[in-house]
């Protein structure tokens, strides 16, 4: 067998050609034209190497032609690697034996190009500000085998229908204002890596510094241990996520009442304490005001917690959670598979709290955004 590659193959053809010199004990001068067998692929990856394997009935000279180039060799059995095409092309071949009785082939193979994605994303976003990620592949793209969208080096979690994958993504509250990252990598069928980026301009967020001067007894709960507890939990409902969105409906305000603290505002629990923002928003309503369900889902989290108080972590498939702080009552349990609307507790003053109100969070992919961004929204 005649194995060649690139420049080397003209001298491996003639090593070829002298072996069957020695073993010329050709069988009289055949009148049947020659059989050849090809093992090709028919689909190829553009731009990679691939391999052919030819062999004949008796030892002819090929002709080979693909893509513009022509290969020629006396053999018979020959192994080729070829540049791929991107596109249908046509691979010739002709086989003559010494007696010149000669066969032709045509085989048709098709190169994939190299997926490009098409990225839709916001060009401008504020920190909290919740947006979708669009990816979409070209329709003669191979089967992708992996598909990530990163933020920051963050991974995001993503959903896909036919034509394209989505994901959710937010910057996270903190942020400096400049320039962030979203990164898309793609692995193919013919396992070829494509990374695509699209650049955020995250834009200023400036809010006065609350001061909140939270009493010291009930400041006392936020201790490393209740911290820890408490962010366990939520790692551990936010672990076991559903990838797909199960909403049908836009979302909603989950409570009735005054809305007393914004999200995203920078404060302070003490005088020249540590400046934490606040990652949810604040409805103030009398105890017991019912706590709807912001949207269809699966309760993930029920029970009463140190600095949380009554806390319901709701999972709404594709990354994205509702949670709901300081409740009285807990009307759900972990578990339940829950309709927007649905009651599921009532308005407390549980945890770190110093009055009846709802903190109401929506996370995606961890990173809290906006709530009021979702109300009566559809997403994504
Ligand atoms: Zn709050």
């Amino acid at each position: 067998m005649a194995k060649v590659k690139g420049t080397s193959w003209v001298i491996a053809a003639l090593l070829g050609l002298a072996a069957i010199g020695v073993t010329a004990v050709l069988t009289a001068a055949e009148a049947t034209p020659p059989r050849v067998h090809a093992e090709l692929p028919a689909i190829v990856p553009a731009e990679l190497p691939f391999n052919i394997l030819i062999s004949a009935d008796r030892p002819v000279s090929f002709t080979l032609s693909y893509g513009g180039e022509q290969h020629e060799a006396v053999a018979q059995e020959l192994r080729l690697e070829l540049l791929a095409l991107s596109g249908a092309q046509t691979l010739t071949l002709s086989a003559r034996d010494r007696a010149g009785n000669a066969s032709h082939h045509r085989f048709e193979i098709f190169g994939i190009p190299l997926a490009q994605p098409l990225v839709r994303a916001p060009e401008r976003v504020i920190p909290g500000e919740p947006f979708s990620i669009r990816v979409a592949l070209p329709p003669e793209a191979i089967a992708i085998s992996e598909l990530r969208i990163s933020l920051a080096d963050m991974p995001l979690r993503v959903f896909r229908n036919d034509s394209e994958a989505v994901a959710l993504g937010a910057v996270p509250l903190g942020s400096a204002a400049g320039e962030q990252l979203l990164t898309i990598k793609l692995i193919d069928g013919f396992n070829r890596t494509v990374v695509a980026n699209h650049t955020l301009r995250v834009g200023d967020y400036p809010q006065p510094v609350q001061e909140l001067n939270v009493a010291a007894n009930v400041l006392s709960v936020v201790t490393p241990e209740n911290r820890a507890l408490e962010a366990a939990v939520v790692e551990a409902a936010q672990a076991a996520a559903k990838p797909e969105p199960v909403w049908r409906e836009p979302f909603l305000l989950p409570a009735e009442g005054r809305l007393s603290s914004p999200f995203g505002a920078p404060r302070r629990f003490v005088r020249g304490g540590q400046v934490a923002f606040h990652h949810g928003t604040d409805i103030a309503a009398p105890v017991g005001t019912p706590i709807m369900a912001t949207n269809r889902g699966t309760v993930v989290a029920a029970g009463f917690y140190p600095i949380r108080g009554g806390f319901t972590m709701i999972d709404h498939g594709g990354g994205v959670f509702s949670h709901y702080f300081h409740q009285a009552r807990l009307h759900v349990q972990v578990g339940d598979l829950i309709e927007r609307g649905t009651l599921i507790g009532e308005i407390g003053s549980t945890g770190l709290s110093t009055g009846p109100h709802l903190h109401w969070e929506m996370r995606v992919s961890g990173i809290s955004t906006d709530p009021l961004a979702w109300v009566d929204r559809m997403f994504p």
